[in-house]
């Protein structure tokens, strides 16, 4: 929980963005959370009536604490999201909480954040298309299931296949990833598969869940990527959306360290891709 303003203090101190570059999200509402979760579940997690084995199954004990960080969180990427419409590219500094299904949270995962911004944008704005491309190390679960049966949503997780969670669900394309992977072979899945998904698809929007958990020092990770491999990761991705105009809002994803400052400064590195190719290619 502490890395996440921390991660906004790092982007400011770094001048990896300035202070007018910040927007503040709003508390997603109930009605667009409706969208993908099922009213018994909301209506119990906001209210505070999950039981221990639910709670337990997140990995949170409930609060009401957790209920409006996760409704900002959602907002957070919904924000994001808009953004990226209107300006071509946008970042969330938390988000991707990919294991969340529509009746229960899971893996750390309450509120499913990018299924219900993809969701709330075809429903809202009258574009079609969203490609979610989740490189979070674990695979996005909760994501594919719930939108197994949408043509107008695509999903694509590229994950350790021996990490959690145990039962993988199916994604629109799922690639599995042996333990130990390093940045060259890693990055050689992501550059056979990102360019022909979005020449096929032509997706409106991407959700870009950019992980840093595939770290080799990530604690739940079993990959062995290096900052300058996840940079490279994430600058890949941004520049294949936008060199073909097409908008990509990004989310956190996962990373799991006890040095909070450490990990912190690894989330940053998507946000300091993504003004590389701000200022590149002049947004
Ligand atoms: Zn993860």
């Amino acid at each position: 929980m502490r890395k996440f303003p921390k991660i906004l203090q790092i982007l400011l101190k770094d001048n990896v963005i300035s202070d007018n570059q910040v927007w503040a999200p709003t508390l997603v509402s109930e009605k667009l959370l409706g969208l993908v979760h099922t009213e018994d579940y909301l209506s119990k997690f906001i209210n505070g009536k999950t039981d221990e084995k639910e709670q337990k199954r997140t990995g949170f004990l409930w609060s009401q604490g957790i209920v409006q960080r996760c409704r900002y969180e959602v907002g957070g990427t919904l924000l994001a999201a808009e953004l990226a419409l209107n300006r071509g590219l946008a970042c969330s500094t938390a988000g991707g909480t990919h294991h969340a299904f529509p009746s229960y949270g899971s893996g750390f995962c309450l509120l499913n954040d990018l299924a219900v911004a993809a969701r709330s944008l075809i429903a809202g704005s009258g574009k079609k298309k969203v490609l979610i491309v989740d490189l979070d190390v674990h695979q996005g679960d909760g994501t594919a299931y719930i939108f197994k049966n949408e043509p107008n949503v695509f999903t694509f997780s590229a994950h350790s296949g021996k990490n959690f969670p145990l039962r993988k669900e199916n994604s629109d394309l799922d690639i599995s990833i042996e333990d130990g992977v390093e940045d060259k072979e890693y990055h050689s899945i992501v550059q056979t598969h990102i360019p022909w998904l979005l020449d096929t698809f032509r997706p409106d929007l991407v959700l870009y869940d950019a992980g840093v958990d595939p770290h080799w020092d990530d604690e739940l990770g079993r990959l062995r990527l290096t900052d300058q491999g996840l940079y490279h990761r994430d600058l890949y991705v941004i520049k294949m959306a936008i060199g073909r105009g097409i908008p990509i809002a990004t989310v956190i994803g996962g990373g799991y360290s006890r040095d909070i400052d450490k990990l912190a400064l690894r989330h940053s590195i998507v946000h300091r891709a993504a003004t590389k190719v701000w200022n590149e290619y002049g947004l």
